[in-house]
């Protein structure tokens, strides 16, 4: 199969698209990226990244970091993380507040903003978030294989000073018992983690092991086991696209985990990881030229999980 024109068909085919959706504006550092951005790369067995357009820019991953902290959580606490997060699509607003007083502080699934506060919760250890955040980032750059990954540290400030909602959300966890850490200490690391920021080839390289049974195929070092692998990629399957992951198993049916800043993870098993990035999004908060150029790949190249 020949990667490289497919991605030159896939961005001739959302070429007319360029622009369209709402570039997220609420805050500067994202409301000023140009809306015509695209880049797309897609990560194979043997860490080939075949890329096109704005592959090599970075972006703010924004949420695109739950899929790691989430994987690192079940690494290091295992299946006892399901004691204080769900696993069940949300169906509401990725910062939905209405749903955690229902379910008593028990979020629905590790992907929306009030799981991965849990999850990040869970990665902090003696009260140090900066360490946590440092071996996040230690993590990401060794499974990327690029030491130059950082954090855009202003999109980091704006996030806490924008972050009322999340407080929110995090103070109402913790009156529910269901945060050990205290609240500005595990948002200071998750503020961060949103902050990441990755361009599609670091991002697709990152999440290779995703596709091959939580094995890195490159530098064969095991990551998470294959079951845990899995469900990892099954909750981004049914969780991973705010309230519309049903419409994206449907158009594109393999797993992925949407940003704000317009870029899309999607894992491909036993083929590849799948980055795409255009910042204008849908109503629901997914890029719209991503969804579209990943439909156009999946068309070309036939990977579904659905056979
Ligand atoms: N920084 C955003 C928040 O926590 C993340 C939004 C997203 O990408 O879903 O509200």
């Amino acid at each position: 199969m020949d990667l490289d024109k497919i991605l030159e068909a896939v961005a001739e085919f959302v070429e007319p698209h360029r622009g369209k959706g709402k570039v997220a504006d609420y805050i500067p550092a994202l409301a000023s990226v140009d809306p015509n951005k695209f880049g797309m790369a897609v990560a194979t067995r043997d860490g080939t990244c075949h890329k096109i357009g704005d592959a090599d820019e970075c972006f703010s991953i924004q949420s695109i970091s739950k899929v790691f902290t989430f994987s690192l959580a079940l690494q290091k606490v295992g299946d006892t993380l399901w004691e204080r997060v769900g696993r069940e699509p949300s169906g509401s607003a990725f910062n939905s507040i209405v749903q955690l007083e229902h379910e008593r502080g028990i979020p629905r699934n590790p992907l929306i903003n009030a799981g991965a506060i849990v999850v990040t919760d869970h990665l902090i250890d003696n009260g140090d978030a900066d360490a946590t955040t440092e071996m996040l980032l230690g993590v990401l750059r060794d499974h990327a294989e690029d030491e130059s990954i950082a954090i855009d540290m202003e999109v980091a400030r704006s996030e806490s000073e924008t972050g009322a909602r999340n407080r929110s959300l995090a103070h109402f966890m913790a009156s529910f018992g269901n945060l050990d850490n205290d609240v500005e200490t595990i948002l200071s690391a998750y503020f961060r983690h949103c902050a990441l920021a990755l361009s599609c080839s670091q991002l697709a390289r990152a999440a290779l092991f995703l596709a091959f049974d939580g094995k890195d195929p490159v530098t064969r070092e095991r990551i998470v086991t294959p079951q845990r692998c899995r469900r990892i990629n099954a909750v981004m399957m049914t969780c991973g696209h705010y309230d519309n992951s049903g419409d994206f198993a449907f158009r594109i049916g393999l797993p992925g985990k949407s940003g704000v800043g317009g870029g899309v993870l999607v894992i491909a098993p036993g083929e590849g990881a799948i980055a795409v990035w255009s910042p204008g999004l849908n109503e629901a908060g997914t890029s719209t030229v991503g969804a579209l150029a990943l439909e156009a790949l999946v068309e070309q190249t036939g990977w579904s999980v659905f056979g």
